[in-house]
């Protein structure tokens, strides 16, 4: 008799974006001709850098040539590549070895997978507001108990609010498992050395494992913030890094991330080494490489040209950022992030919920947002705004609030 993973059942019904999406849809159906200006979801819409593009071609053409012809690779990613992210790193005074870089189809899937290496029994602490794979992911893997009020029982929730700057204090009590994310999403900040050497100290003290996720360290432009947590000291031995050429290089649609998982990691009962081997346990019996076409693409993004072609796009949308940002601000709103990275965390006026802003953006406006409650309760009372989209879109949607939200 089979029997479900009845931890689905525990997940709070309405994942966030259906939910925009039923609403959107909605207000279409009942305004017809009306047009809706997204700045909701965080996807990225400009094409990919000509270097880019002509190594994925490369990737295709060498499959075309007995030749040069590929099938399963290594599960851990091309040599190449491996080596060429190691290096990416030491370019920012980080050393770390090809073979604790593991590429992947993406970091939501590592994000999500990483938890299967550890014991059941982990305590989970995650930033609020927060990405909702890392408490979802641990939902289903059974580490929490019921939900009630947005928050499940079981996991430690570290408040990011105005007071603290939008990075959360080290817990009092006692994890295992700690989720941080920066630059942030939702909040569009990115947090300082100082602040993550506090959570290093605690997981090392504690010999607690940080999950780090920094898919969006390329937007930091001020040098004050690190773009890997192994800017700090003794990070090697308690986190692990996972990234992404999603958002650093449009790679959304294409697929391709790493993760770091140092070989001087360590756990309550796992010495140097047995952390990495675990992983690329997990990897060689559940994942089977990603694209070779994809990651020749890879390879380019990290070159000199292809890392200059790719800021280039990502000043676009921080281009776009900036016009957000002064848009709302004119128009009497408190806005955060936006600076360091392509999100910005906005306050809803008149303490309002975030849905009951949604709605009302939506109607007056025509504007998606996405309602700040929906990464966590510490959410309720803002709205995340995306800069990913196209200039001319981003550019009607801000006036579209000047002009038309009431206030
Ligand atoms: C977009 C995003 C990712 C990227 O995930 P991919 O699977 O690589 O596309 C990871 N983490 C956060 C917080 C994100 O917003």
């Amino acid at each position: 008799m089979a029997k479900i993973n009845s931890n689905y059942d525990k997940l709070a019904a309405g994942y966030l974006f259906p939910e925009i999406a039923k609403r959107t849809k909605a207000f279409q159906e009942k305004n017809q001709g009306v047009e809706v200006l997204r700045l909701g979801i965080g996807n990225t819409t400009e094409p990919l850098a000509p270097s880019i593009i002509k190594a994925l071609k490369l990737g295709v053409e060498k499959l075309s040539d007995v030749k040069t012809y590929t099938g399963y690779g290594d599960e851990q990613g091309d040599t190449r590549l491996r080596k060429a992210i190691a290096d990416f790193y030491t370019g920012r005074g980080v050393s770390i070895e090809a073979d604790e870089v593991f590429v992947s189809d993406g970091a939501k899937p590592d994000s999500a997978n990483i938890s299967s290496i550890f014991s059941q029994d982990c305590v989970v602490a995650v930033q609020d507001p927060a990405y909702p794979v890392y408490v979802d992911s641990n939902v289903i893997a059974g580490r929490s108990g019921k939900a009630k009020d947005g928050t499940y029982a079981g996991f430690v929730y570290m408040p990011c609010n105005e007071k603290n700057g939008f990075f959360p204090e080290v817990p009092k009590q006692k994890v295992d498992l700690i989720y941080l994310c920066s630059p942030n999403n939702p909040t569009g900040t990115a947090a300082t050395k100082e602040q993550l050497k506090k959570f290093v100290d605690y997981a090392r003290k504690n010999k607690a494992v940080i999950i780090f996720d920094s898919a969006y360290a390329t937007f930091i432009s001020d040098p004050k913030f690190p773009r890997s947590i192994y800017e700090v000291e003794g990070a090697k031995e308690c986190a692990i890094e996972i990234n992404s050429f999603s958002k650093s290089a449009g790679f959304t649609g294409v697929r391709l991330g790493w993760s770091i998982v140092p070989k001087n990691l360590v756990a309550e009962d796992a010495a140097p080494g047995k952390i990495n081997s675990l992983w690329n346990r997990r990897q060689i019996t559940m994942f089977n490489g990603a694209s070779n076409i994809v990651q020749e693409g890879g390879l380019a993004c990290l070159n000199e040209q292809g890392l200059a072609e790719n800021q280039k796009i990502i000043d676009y949308y921080m281009g776009n950022a900036r016009i957000i940002k002064k848009g709302l601000e004119e128009k009497g709103l408190k806005v955060f992030g936006g600076v360091n990275a392509p999100y910005l965390w906005v306050k809803t006026p008149n303490k309002m919920k975030s849905w009951e802003f949604f709605d009302k953006m939506l109607s007056e406006a025509h504007v998606v947002v996405t309602p700040g409650s929906g990464f966590g309760p510490s959410g309720e009372g803002y709205f995340r705004v995306t800069a990913f989209g196209h200039r001319e879109n981003i550019i009607k949607a801000v006036e579209s609030v000047k002009k038309n939200l009431s206030i």
